[in-house]
């Protein structure tokens, strides 16, 4: 029986994100398939919108405004935090991320937009924030999650039994 998306099921896909002009951001083509559990907030909510109902063998463009992707951009400076903030093993580069200590304790992502001498610019902000995304879908499998993938939050591989 064919199965269509819904909150639960772990999908299988291929997909290709462009933004604006036809700069690809990236692309999951000519690797693995991606996997994801539906309802879990595993990819942006409006891609997760559209999917919803769609069965194996959809194809399609799906256009997310930022809102329903990454977030609106919000212009603020990027803070500056000076090299030695950083653990030594960690290589820094423009357009990595770094998890950070939030107010609370908790992880927050930060992205690295520029390093200068011995100063490193940070920012709170996903690189795509304030992007339309365009993703380039095709779904390749649609099962139902398993009792642990549910209580994870995410899949376990193809069969839901990959241990990680
Ligand atoms: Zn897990």
């Amino acid at each position: 029986m064919t199965q269509s998306i819904a909150d639960g099921k772990v999908v299988s896909l291929h997909y290709t994100l462009r933004t604006k002009g036809d700069d690809i951001v990236e692309s999951s083509v000519g690797g693995e398939p991606m996997l994801y559990l539906h309802g879990a907030s595993n990819i942006v909510p409006g891609l997760e919108k559209a999917l919803t109902g769609q069965a194996p063998g959809y194809k399609g463009i799906v256009t997310v405004a930022a809102a329903e992707g990454y977030g609106e951009r919000v212009e603020v400076p990027p803070q500056s935090v000076p090299r030695s903030a950083f653990p030594a093993h960690v290589e820094l580069e423009v357009g990595i991320s770094l998890l950070a200590r939030g107010p609370n304790n908790q992880q927050v992502p930060i992205w690295v937009v520029a390093l200068e001498d011995d100063k490193v610019l940070v920012e709170s902000q996903h690189p795509l924030a304030g992007s339309t995304l365009h993703f380039d879908v095709e779904v390749l499998t649609v099962r139902d999650a398993t009792q642990e993938e549910l209580v994870h939050g995410h899949p376990h591989g193809d069969d839901g039994h990959h241990h990680h």
